[in-house]
């Protein structure tokens, strides 16, 4: 018997207690059974349609489009006229009021939204609730400041929109990583075409309305859905200036390529493998929260998670068995409730490729371990796993599994941390727990990673820039850095 389970004996399972059902109401939300594209302020009937679905339930919700190409290029269109026909000149302050509605409108109808982002995607009600919808607010309050001191942001150096941008997003997040694309681009006088993922495209839709409640002119933003078929054709259109990417590596190198000497400005926000270190100093049960908060916070679907936990040796024994402890009081099941801590995963594809994942650690010999859990019949659902015993070389400690899975390692040295934490294609994101000040700002320096967490994870502020180093891609989201992949300069302020 290991400690763990003669411990277990003597104490109840916290999961073994009873909640009661705590679910959110679904009536604050309003679905029509059929959508089209949002296309210079109107609904553009759609050729094609295809049904999403609830991942919790596996019910359809509502039929929606799939763009063609002709269908993007209405949009592009619409997003160039609205551009020429006077956004592009609208004064910064008078940019920065629709950006301000756009906010408080998202803080007055957070709710549905939260609603609406937990059925369509499966994340917890009470993430929705309490991370997508304040920080989607928060990042156009953020960029509606920013609209109107532009001059200031980029002294001497004449800013300018660059004209129409194409935003392709994942279905992680789907309304933040709408928030992170559109209110920058706004705020700088660019119009857009944004393409949601094709899982999770209803809380986008949902956000024309507010479009149309704020009264932001026709055209500036238009939406249109589909799967990567559709995202492909944005790429490819020639009346696109600047392309915003979230999403996977491979599709990211792919827009590389299609636009390698076009002149069209890219910026790509991609996958990661982060590390989340913590030191034999770390206040032990704080890092544990950590740990739990970086890998099965919106069920590992985080494209910074922490997902290659690297502990110090002499306490791996003693982390690992307060994590497993953890792990049994997690609550999976039904997305709604506000109780539940891991909800559906986002769809069949993306269960298969845990589960493809999972199997290879097994194979390759590493040791699982899952708490006892009820997991519903339907849906799309998968146990909090932690892998130990895992070799750097293993496909669960090189490759993003964008689910809830840990793989744990163990170092000796900082050195030994610093050289592990680096051995990755990605450059996405870090973790570092210790009590030395002087060893956080040392391993910041020395991890190869656009954000470095001291003591906490996962934590996000539209004032910071976000994004990557190596295959993680390149640009910054947020913060003031966020401005300038939507911003040309006029080189004769120079004086050149
Ligand atoms: P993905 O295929 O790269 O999807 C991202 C977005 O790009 C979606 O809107 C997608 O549409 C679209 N897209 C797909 N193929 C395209 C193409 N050829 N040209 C232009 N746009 C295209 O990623 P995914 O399918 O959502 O997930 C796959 C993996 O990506 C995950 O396992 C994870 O490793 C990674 N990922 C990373 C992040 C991140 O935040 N960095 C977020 C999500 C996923 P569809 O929705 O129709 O595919
Ligand atoms: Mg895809």
């Amino acid at each position: 018997m290991t400690d763990l389970e003669r411990k277990q004996e003597r104490t109840p399972v916290p999961s073994g207690w009873t909640y009661a059902p705590a679910p959110e109401s679904r009536d604050v939300v309003q679905l029509r059974d059929r959508y089209g594209h949002f296309v210079g302020g109107e609904w553009l009937e759609p050729k094609e349609t295809y049904p999403t679905i609830s991942p919790a339930t596996e019910e359809t919700l509502a039929e929606v489009g799939q763009a063609t190409s002709e269908e993007v290029d209405l949009a592009v269109k619409a997003a160039r006229g609205a551009y020429e026909n006077g956004w592009s000149n609208l004064p910064g302050s008078e940019r920065a009021k629709y950006l301000f509605r756009i906010a408080r409108i998202l803080q007055e109808r957070s709710r549905e939204f939260a609603v609406l982002e937990s059925l369509n995607g499966g994340k917890p009600i009470k993430e929705s609730r309490d991370v997508d919808l304040p920080l989607a607010a928060a990042h156009f309050f953020y960029y509606a400041g920013w609209a109107d001191k532009l001059e200031y942001a980029f002294p001497n150096r004449k800013p300018k929109p660059v004209g129409v941008a194409g935003q392709i997003i994942p279905w992680n997040f789907p309304l933040l990583m709408l928030s992170w694309k559109i209110a920058p681009a706004l705020a700088c006088g660019n119009t857009v075409v944004l393409k949601p993922a094709e899982t999770t495209p209803l809380t986008a839709l949902l956000f024309c309305d507010v479009l149309r409640q704020a009264e932001l002119p026709p055209g500036v933003v238009n939406i249109v859905t589909g799967d990567g078929s559709t995202g492909a054709a944005l790429v490819k259109h020639a009346g696109v200036d600047k392309i915003a990417f979230t999403g996977s590596t491979e599709v990211g190198k792919a827009i590389q390529r299609e636009l390698a000497g076009t002149g069209t400005k890219l910026t790509l926000e991609l996958g990661g493998k982060a590390a989340n270190v913590i030191f034999d100093d770390a206040a032990l049960d704080q890092a544990v929260e950590g740990i739990v908060n970086g890998i099965y916070f919106n069920q590992g679907h985080v494209c910074c998670a922490g997902s290659r936990l690297l502990v110090q040796e002499s306490i791996s024994d003693a982390v690992i068995e307060k994590l497993k402890r953890r792990l049994t009081t997690l609550r999976v099941g039904d997305p709604l409730d506000k109780n539940t801590d891991v909800g559906a995963i986002n769809s069949k594809m993306q269960l298969d490729r845990i589960t493809e994942l999972v199997e290879a650690g097994k194979e390759e010999g590493a040791e699982i371990y899952q708490p006892p859990c009820r997991l519903p019949e339907k849906g799309y659902w998968f146990v909090p796993t932690v892998f130990t015993n895992v070799a750097q070389s293993y496909r669960i400690a090189q490759e993003e599994i964008f689910g809830p899975v840990l793989s744990v390692l163990t170092f000796r040295t900082p050195e030994e941390a610093v050289e592990k934490a680096n051995n990755t294609p990605y450059g996405l994101s870090a973790g570092v727990w210790t009590e030395k000040g002087s060893r956080i700002l040392w391993m910041a320096q020395q991890l190869k990673a656009g954000v470095v967490w001291a003591n906490t994870y996962n934590r996000f502020d539209p004032t910071s820039p976000f994004g990557g180093y190596k295959e993680s891609g390149y640009g910054r989201e947020g913060g003031k850095h966020g401005l300038e992949p939507y911003l040309k300069f006029d080189s004769e302020a120079f004086g050149g």
